[in-house]
C-alpha cells in the first residue's frame, strides 16, 4: 500500500480485490466483446435496476453524458430551473444542449432547491425542473412534484450523489420523470467512469438506447442525431464486482459518519446536515458548515489547519456554479444567497469506507482545536 506520506484526502476508491476484476473481465477476453451493449452491460442494467428500485436503467460513458442525452432525448426548450449549488456539470448539460439555466436559491437545511422560492422563477420559457439530491440530501420530492405537474414542466433530478438512497423504502431514481446518476471513481458506487438515467417512462429508455448509441435504432436505421455514450464492459465488469460490495462499503462510511457525528454535532458554530425522516441515507458525503462569528475560525482557516496536517478537505461547491469563470459576468449569486452562504462556509471532511476510526477522531481534534 503506497500512502504518500500518508495524505488523508477527501475520498478514495472502493475497488474489488483484483483477482475478483481478473475473473469477471475474463469472458471479456474471450467474447471480444469490448463494448456496444456486451452481456456485462446487459447485467449490470439488470442488478443496478434491482438495487435501485427502478424500472429502467440506461448505463452510459459517465453521470454528465447521462444527463446530456437525457436532456436532449427529452426535447427540452428554452429555460430549466437549477440550483447553483452543484457540481458545474449539472449547468454544463442544460447549457450544451442550447437552453437557458436559472438559478433557484437552496433551503438552508437540505441545501437542496427551495420550492418556496421555486414557482415565481417558472415563466412561459420554462420547460423543466432540475433540482440536485445535493450529497446525498434529499430535495422536496412532494412539492417538486406538485409544482411541476400544475405548470405542466418536466421534473428531472440529478441523483450523482444519491446512489442507494431510498426514501420510505422507495429507490430516489423512481421520483419524478427520470434521475441520472454518476458513477466515476470518486462516487459512491463507480464503475471507474460511468452513469445511468433512471425512469419509468419505457420509450424514454428506447429512446436513450438509440441516442447513445449514435441514434442507431436498427439495422441501417438512424432515427436520431445521436452521440457516443455507450459504458463498456471493462466499466460495467468493475460495477458488477463492486455492486457485490455496495453494502458493506456503505456500512464502514455509516461508522465514520456516526463518529463524526458523536464529535461534531452540538458544537456550537458547526452546522451538520440533518437526518432526514424516512429517508435510508448512503452516507456519501460528509459536509459541515464553519459559522465564523459563533465558532471563532473561519472555514478556510479550519480547511488551513487540516491541510497543515496532509489532511485534504474539499470546499464542494464553492465558488457557485453561477459564479465560475465561464458563466460569469451572465448571472448574479446574490439572487442565490443562501447558496452563496452555504458556498462561503462549506467543508466536505474526509469520507471513504477505508477511513480509519482514530483518522475521523484526529481530523475532529484538528477542527476544535486547530492542531491535533
Ligand atoms: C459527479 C457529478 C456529475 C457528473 O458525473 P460524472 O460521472 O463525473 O460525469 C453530475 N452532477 C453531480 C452533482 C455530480 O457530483
Amino acid at each position: 500500500m503506497e500512502e504518500k506520506g500518508r495524505k488523508i484526502m477527501v475520498t478514495r476508491s472502493s475497488m474489488p480485490e483484483l483477482q475478483e476484476y481478473m475473473d469477471e473481465i475474463k469472458d471479456i477476453w474471450e467474447s471480444r466483446h469490448l463494448t456496444n451493449m456486451g452481456p456485462k452491460h446487459q447485467r449490470l442494467e439488470e442488478e443496478l435496476a434491482l438495487y435501485l428500485g427502478v424500472p429502467c436503467v440506461s448505463l452510459f460513458s459517465s453521470g454528465h453524458s447521462a444527463l446530456e442525452f437525457l436532456i436532449s432525448a427529452l426535447g427540452l426548450k428554452g429555460e430549466v430551473i437549477t440550483t447553483p449549488f452543484t457540481f458545474v456539470s449539472t449547468v454544463h448539460a442544460i447549457v450544451r444542449n442550447g437552453l437557458q439555466p436559472v438559478f433557484c436559491d437552496v433551503d438552508p437545511e437540505s441545501y437542496t432547491m427551495d420550492p418556496d422560492k421555486l414557482e415565481k422563477l417558472i415563466t412561459k420559457r420554462t420547460s423543466a425542473i432540475l433540482p440536485v439530491h445535493v450529497y446525498g440530501s434529499i430535495c422536496d420530492l412532494e412539492r417538486m412534484d406538485d409544482i411541476a405537474t400544475r405548470h405542466n414542466l418536466r421534473l428531472i433530478y440529478d441523483a450523482a450523489h444519491a446512489f442507494g438512497v431510498r426514501v420510505k423504502g422507495k429507490g430516489i431514481g423512481s421520483f419524478g420523470h427520470a434521475s441520472i446518476f454518476s458513477f466515476h471513481a470518486t462516487k459512491v458506487f463507480h464503475t471507474i467512469e460511468g452513469g445511468a438515467v433512471t425512469t419509468s417512462d419505457r420509450s424514454l429508455k428506447e429512446k436513450l438506447f438509440c441516442l447513445r448509441d449514435f441514434g442507431i435504432s436498427g439495422p441501417g436505421a438512424i432515427d436520431y442525431v445521436g452521440g457516443n455514450g455507450k459504458m463498456n464492459e471493462f466499466q460495467a465488469a468493475m460495477g458488477l464486482c463492486n455492486l457485490r460490495h455496495i453494502d458493506g462499503e456503505m456500512e464502514k462510511r455509516r461508522k465514520s459518519v456516526m463518529k463524526y457525528r458523536h464529535h461534531l454535532s452540538g458544537i456550537p458554530g458547526v452546522q451538520l446536515l440533518k437526518e432526514q425522516p424516512g429517508v435510508e441515507t448512503n452516507y456519501a458525503y460528509f459536509p459541515v458548515l464553519i459559522h465564523k462569528e459563533i465558532f471563532g475560525k473561519s472555514r478556510d482557516e479550519v480547511c488551513d489547519s487540516l491541510m497543515s496536517a496532509d489532511i485534504f478537505p474539499r470546499k464542494y461547491f464553492c465558488p457557485l456554479v453561477s459564479d465560475l469563470g465561464c458563466y460569469q459576468g451572465k448571472f448574479d449569486s446574490r439572487n442565490t444567497p443562501i447558496a452563496r452562504g452555504i458556498a462561503e462556509r462549506v467543508l466536505c471532511l474526509p469520507l471513504y469506507a477505508g477511513l480509519e476510526e482514530e483518522d475521523v477522531d484526529r481530523i475532529c481534534r484538528i477542527i476544535l482545536n486547530g492542531k491535533e
